[in-house]
C-alpha cells in the first residue's frame, strides 16, 4: 500500500489518445494488473450510453448542474470533448483516491491531458496511445460500433490534430498489436509505481 500521507506529492497516471486508439483497452488492463491504481470517474453532460452506470462510467451531469461546478471550481480540467458535450475531472474524485492511499488513474482527451500535466507536473505519468494510422483508427471505431456517422466523422478529424501532440507526453505506447501496447503499458506504470514507492521523504 501507498503511504499518501507521508508522500510529498499525490501520484497521478494520465492515459490520453485519440478516441478509437485502445485507451479504454489499455486502462482496463493497467486497473487489473496493479491493484496501487484506481479509476477516476469524470463528470460529463453526454447522455450515458447502453450498459453505462452512473458513478462508474461517469458522473453523467445535466449542463447546468456540470456548469455550476465549473462556478465552483470543481474541475482540476474540463474540456467541451465534443461539439456541445463537457467532460471534466473532479478535483474531489483526485482526492478520493489519494485518501484511499491509491493512484487516480484518469483516461481523458489530449487538450485535457495537456491541463493536467501542466498542474501537477512533477507527480503525473502520462501515456499517449498512438494508433497505427488513422484508416486503421476508422475501422476500429466502425467495428466498436459506438458511432454515429456524424461523431465518427468529428473523431476522426480531432484524432488528426491531437496526433500531433503525442511528444509532449511521457511515453507514446503504439497500439498495433493489442500484446505489444498492453506490455509496454505496464512497464511504465510499474517503474512509476515503484518509483512512488520509494520515494524519499524530504
Ligand atoms: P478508446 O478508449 O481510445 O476510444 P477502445 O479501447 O474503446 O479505444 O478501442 C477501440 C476499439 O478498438 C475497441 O473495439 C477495441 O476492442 C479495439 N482495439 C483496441 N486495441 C486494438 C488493437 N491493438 N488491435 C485491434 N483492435 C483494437
Ligand atoms: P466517450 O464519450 O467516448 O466516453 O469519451 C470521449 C472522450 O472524452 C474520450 O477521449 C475520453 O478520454 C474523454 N474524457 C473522458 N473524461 C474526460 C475528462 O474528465 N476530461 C477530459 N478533458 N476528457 C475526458
Amino acid at each position: 500500500m501507498i503511504d499518501m500521507d507521508q508522500q510529498r506529492f499525490h501520484p497521478l497516471v494520465i492515459v490520453t489518445a485519440p478516441s478509437g486508439s485502445g485507451k479504454t483497452t489499455i486502462v482496463h488492463h493497467l486497473l487489473k494488473r496493479f491493484p496501487e491504481l484506481d479509476f477516476s470517474v469524470s463528470a460529463c453532460t453526454r447522455p450515458p450510453r447502453q450498459n453505462e452506470v452512473d458513478g462508474r462510467d461517469y458522473y453523467f451531469l445535466t449542463p447546468e448542474a456540470f456548469q455550476q461546478k465549473i462556478q465552483e471550481g470543481a474541475f482540476a480540467e474540463y474540456e467541451m470533448v465534443y461539439e456541445g458535450k463537457y467532460y471534466g475531472t473532479l478535483i474531489s474524485e483526485l482526492e478520493r483516491i489519494w485518501r484511499n492511499h491509491q493512484i487516480p488513474l484518469v483516461d481523458i482527451d489530449v487538450r485535457g491531458a495537456l491541463h493536467l500535466l501542466d498542474k501537477y507536473p512533477d507527480q503525473s505519468l502520462s501515456l499517449f496511445v498512438q494508433p497505427p494510422s488513422l484508416d486503421v483508427l476508422r475501422e476500429r471505431l466502425i467495428k466498436r460500433g459506438s458511432e454515429t456517422s456524424i461523431s465518427l466523422e468529428e473523431r476522426l478529424q480531432k484524432a488528426a490534430e491531437e496526433l500531433k501532440y503525442a511528444p509532449h507526453f511521457h511515453h507514446i505506447i503504439y497500439n498495433d498489436s493489442l500484446e505489444h501496447a498492453l506490455a509496454q503499458a505496464e512497464v511504465a506504470v510499474g517503474a512509476f509505481i515503484a518509483r512512488m514507492l520509494n520515494k524519499e521523504i524530504p
